[in-house]
C-alpha cells in the first residue's frame, strides 16, 4: 500500500541529494577527521564545509555551530551549560508546552533543587509574556523557550523575548527543532544565546543535531572527551550524518529563499478548510494567524484520536495524535491541556504535518477518507449521542 506521510513533525524522509552526499563517507572517505594524515584531514575540511552550510541556514558564524547527536542533546547541553556557567543562580524558566527534551530536564532539575517557572499559554497556545517578564529575577540562570510548538505549530515571538531576557543579563536558549527549514531563522537579528536544531526534521538523517552557541556566551560541555568541536563536544564526529545535515541545510535554505516552501502552507490550509467545512464539531488547536506553515492540529469532538489514527492507518495515512513521544498513551497531551482545550476535544486531536514532498493528491486522499471515519466513530460514541440530544433539547 502506498504510504501517505503527513507526520513530518515526527521525522522526515532523507532527501535523495542528502543521501547521495553522505554515501561516500561510509566506505570511501572513512578517515577520522582528527587524524594527522591527509586521508582524515580531507574529511575534516568537508565537515567544515557542512558547518558553513548549517551556519548559512540560520545566519550564524561557522564557529558558532557545534554538532551534537540530536535535538535532545542540544537542548540539554544548552540548559546545563547555562546553569553550570552561573552556579550561584538557582532559578530556571521555560513554558508549559515544551517538548519532553526540555520539559523532563526541567522536572529533573527541579528535583535537584532548582526553582522552576513554567510560563502558561492561553487557549490559542500563545505565551503569557507578562507572566514571563514578571518572573525574571537576578537569580534566573536561563530562560529556555521553544521557537515553534511541535504539536500545534504555534510560533512564540522569540525576537522580542530574547531581547527582554538578555537585557536582564539572563542566558536565553531556544529550541528551534521544529522551526528550521519552515520559516527563516536569523540568529543575528533574533539575538539568542543558544539555539537547538535536529537533522531528522529537515530531511537529514536521525542521530545528528546542532547547538548554535553565540560567540562569547559562557559554556560548559556536556560531552567531555577529545578536542572535537573545539573541545565543546567530545566524541568522534558522525561524519556521514554531518555531511548530510550540511546538504539538508543548504537545500532548506534554497527552498525558503526561492519561496517554494510556501506551497506547503497552501496545501495545509486547503486540508484544514475542507475538513472544517465537511466535519461538524471540529476545531483547530492553536493560533491560526501565527503558526508554522506545515502544521495543523485538528480537534474532532467526542471521538478518540487513537481510533482515528488506526483507521487512517488502514489507508496508509500517517498522522499523529500529539507528539510521537506521547502517542501510545491515552492521556491528552500536556500541550493541549496547558492550552485548556476541553477534554472531549483534546482526546480527539490529530496533528497533520506536511513537508515539501506532500502533494495535492495526498491531501485529497485524507479528504476522501477522514470525514467518513469521523462519522463512523461518532455513531459509536455515547458522548456524541449525548451531545446531540443536549443540543436538540
Ligand atoms: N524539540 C522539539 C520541539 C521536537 O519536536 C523534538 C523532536 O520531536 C526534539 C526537541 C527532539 O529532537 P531529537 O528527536 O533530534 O532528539
Amino acid at each position: 500500500m502506498k504510504v501517505t506521510y503527513l507526520d513530518n513533525n515526527a521525522t522526515t524522509r532523507v532527501d535523495p541529494q542528502v543521501l547521495e552526499a553522505m554515501l561516500p563517507y561510509f566506505s570511501e572517505y572513512y578517515g577520522n577527521p582528527s587524524s594527522m594524515h591527509a586521508f582524515g584531514g580531507g574529511v575534516a575540511a568537508n565537515i567544515q564545509h557542512a558547518r558553513e552550510q548549517v551556519a548559512r541556514l540560520i545566519g550564524a558564524l561557522p564557529d558558532e555551530i557545534i554538532f551534537t547527536s540530536c535535538g535532545t542533546e542540544s537542548d540539554g547541553t544548552a540548559i546545563r551549560a547555562a546553569i553550570e556557567s552561573y552556579p550561584a543562580k538557582r532559578h530556571i524558566v521555560t513554558s508549559r508546552v515544551e517538548h519532553p527534551a526540555v520539559k523532563n530536564l526541567f522536572e529533573t532539575l527541579a528535583k535537584k533543587g532548582y526553582r522552576t517557572t513554567l510560563v502558561p499559554v492561553d487557549r490559542e497556545g500563545r505565551l503569557d509574556l507578562d507572566y514571563l517578564y514578571d518572573h525574571l529575577t537576578d537569580d534566573t540562570a536561563v530562560v529556555s523557550l521553544m521557537w515553534a510548538n511541535n504539536e500545534t505549530g504555534v510560533i512564540f515571538p522569540i525576537e522580542e523575548i530574547s531581547s527582554k531576557v538578555r537585557e536582564r543579563g539572563i542566558v536565553f536558549h531556544t529550541d528551534a527543532v521544529q522551526t528550521a527549514g519552515k520559516i527563516p531563522i536569523d540568529v543575528g537579528r533574533t539575538g539568542v544565546d543558544m539555539l537547538s536544531l535536529s537533522g531528522h526534521k529537515i530531511h537529514a538523517p536521525k542521530g545528528i543535531g546542532v547547538l548554535y552557541l553565540r560567540k562569547g556566551t559562557r559554556f560548559a560541555p556536556f560531552m567531555i572527551g577529545g578536542h572535537q568541536e573545539k573541545g565543546r563536544r567530545g566524541g568522534t564526529e558522525n561524519t556521514a550524518a554531518i555531511i548530510g545535515l550540511g546538504k539538508a541545510a543548504e537545500l532548506a535554505k534554497q527552498h525558503l529563499d526561492e519561496g517554494s516552501y510556501r506551497c506547503v502552507d497552501e496545501l495545509r490550509d486547503y486540508l484544514e478548510c475542507e475538513i472544517l467545512k465537511q466535519v461538524p464539531s471540529t476545531m483547530v488547536n492553536g493560533d491560526r494567524a501565527n503558526r508554522l506553515p506545515n502544521t495543523t492540529s485538528l480537534a474532532f469532538e467526542y471521538v478518540e484520536g487513537e481510533s482515528i489514527l488506526l483507521m487512517l492507518n488502514e489507508y496508509g495515512i500517517c498522522a499523529s495524535s500529539g507528539s510521537a513521544c506521547t502517542s501510545g498513551s491515552l492521556e491528552p497531551s500536556h500541550v493541549l491541556r496547558a492550552m485548556g482545550v476541553p477534554f472531549t476535544a483534546a482526546h480527539g486531536s490529530i496533528r497533520f504535518s506536511l513537508s515539501r514532498y506532500t502533494t495535492r493528491s495526498d491531501i485529497d486522499l485524507v479528504l476522501e477518507k477522514l470525514p467518513p471515519i469521523i462519522a463512523r466513530l461518532r455513531e459509536m460514541s455515547p458522548f456524541w449521542k449525548d451531545a446531540k440530544l443536549a443540543a436538540a433539547s
